[in-house]
């Protein structure tokens, strides 16, 4: 579960007290837990003690300056891979089923599109009623996650349906959704990812470079991280922000570029996207050049390559190694050379035909190239050839190569 980010909704049931459990499990095997406590929850726990086991600050408030400013409800779920609603009382039940918003913990399950399971605690009459078996009903429509409460004797002196589910049962309801939707699949692993453009100086105010936007490169760190990789992705210049999740390196040149990545590993997976460049004036100078009229000749050295030297770590060289072809032309053909001649596992070939994608555009036509033989990918927006790539290199590294 290393890297999964569960929100976890705690209301007002006795049965809040097993959450403190839930939070405890859930942390001992490596997810994150970010805590809203109703009002109506902190009568039964106390938020110092959500705090302590989340090891996070507990959300209480909707209309909190300071949690609005720094961590919006909107951020809240944005920041989460699933959320959990547990105990989720009758009274939450029908406000998620009827879509009211009136404290934190309504407004963040109304703002949020992902999977979403509530472990339902209650009263054995308020359980059995027919207002929340149809609220019930309208939310397992919805596509919510229901994990049953068992039979027993209740706090209330009653007997039959309606105790919360063990924390055990709620975390292996969790590990399931969180399998099915491809969750975590990469965590406990290491990856490296290059990005953007590199910039060779020719004096201290003038440069060589290339048009990368890096947008690909950052979409890829952004999508393995989602799956729980420790991601550390070497970034040349670009005006994107850091993908949440991965730890960036800030670099300029090619030869910054590979140490940077040298000091990464070892890791499992290293994807080679940014564009560096093949060359840098040979002696950049530490003054401005002047113009005098006559013509300038720049002499040009040739740049560490990048992904070679990563094929070429020894016993560091990374478990499985993807290389990047922006071509024109037959990209698959010349994607299969550079395979070869990088001496990398895959090769992404990546046509930039000016009729098929722009480098710098938002959408890829790209062909996977591996081992065993070439994947046609349709034409995608970058941020879903990242997700696919990231699947794909998921699924390789749990079937070694
Ligand atoms: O040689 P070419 O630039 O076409 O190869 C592209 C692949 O090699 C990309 O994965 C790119 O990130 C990587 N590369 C590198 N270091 C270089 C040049 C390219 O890592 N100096």
């Amino acid at each position: 579960m290393g890297g999964l980010r569960v929100l976890l909704v705690i209301t007002g049931g006795i049965a809040a007290y097993k959450s403190l459990e839930l939070i405890r499990r859930l942390r001992e095997r490596g997810a994150r837990v970010r805590c809203i406590l109703t009002r109506a929850g902190a009568r039964f726990v106390t938020p110092l003690a959500v705090s302590a086991l989340s090891e996070e600050k507990v959300y209480s408030d909707l209309f909190s300056l300071t949690d609005e400013a720094e961590m919006g409800h909107i951020r809240l779920t944005r920041e989460a891979d699933l959320v959990v609603v547990a105990p989720a009382t009758a009274d939450i039940l029908a406000k998620m089923a009827h879509g009211f918003a009136d404290d934190l913990a309504t407004a963040t399950l109304l703002a949020s599109d992902k999977p979403a399971m509530v472990a339902p605690a209650m009263n054995v009459r308020m359980w059995e009623h027919a207002a929340t078996r149809a609220n019930l009903e309208t939310l397992v429509a919805r596509g919510v996650t229901v994990i049953p409460p068992g039979e027993g004797p209740m706090a209330c002196g009653e007997y039959g349906e309606g105790r919360m589910a063990e924390p055990e049962e709620i975390l292996a309801a969790i590990q399931r959704a969180a399998g099915a939707k491809g969750l975590g699949r990469l965590s406990g692993r290491r990856a490296l990812v290059t990005s953007g453009p590199t910039h060779e100086p020719i004096d201290p105010l003038r440069y060589l470079a290339n048009r990368s936007s890096g947008k690909q490169g950052h979409a890829i760190a952004a999508a393995i991280s989602r799956l729980g990789a420790e991601t550390t992705l070497v970034a040349g210049p670009t005006r994107l922000a850091d993908p949440p999740g991965a730890s960036v390196v800030h670099v300029q040149t090619a030869r910054e570029m590979l140490d940077a990545c040298m000091a990464a590993l070892p890791v499992d997976v290293a994807v080679c996207v940014a564009a560096v460049a093949d060359w840098r004036p040979a002696d950049a100078k530490s003054r401005k050049l002047k113009k005098n009229g006559a013509p300038l000749f720049l002499k040009l050295a040739e740049n560490p390559d990048i992904l070679n030297s990563l094929a070429q770590a020894g016993n560091t060289r990374p478990g499985l190694l993807v290389g990047f072809a922006a071509e024109t032309g037959d990209a698959v053909a010349q994607g299969r050379k550079k395979r070869n001649a990088k001496g990398c596992d895959w090769i992404v070939a990546n046509d930039v035909s000016p009729e098929i994608g722009t480098f710098g555009g938002d959408t890829n036509t790209v062909h996977l190239i591996t081992e065993t033989g070439v994947e046609d990918w349709p034409p995608m927006a970058k941020a879903a050839v990242a997700a696919r790539l990231a699947e794909r290199i998921a699924e390789a590294l749990e079937r070694p190569l």
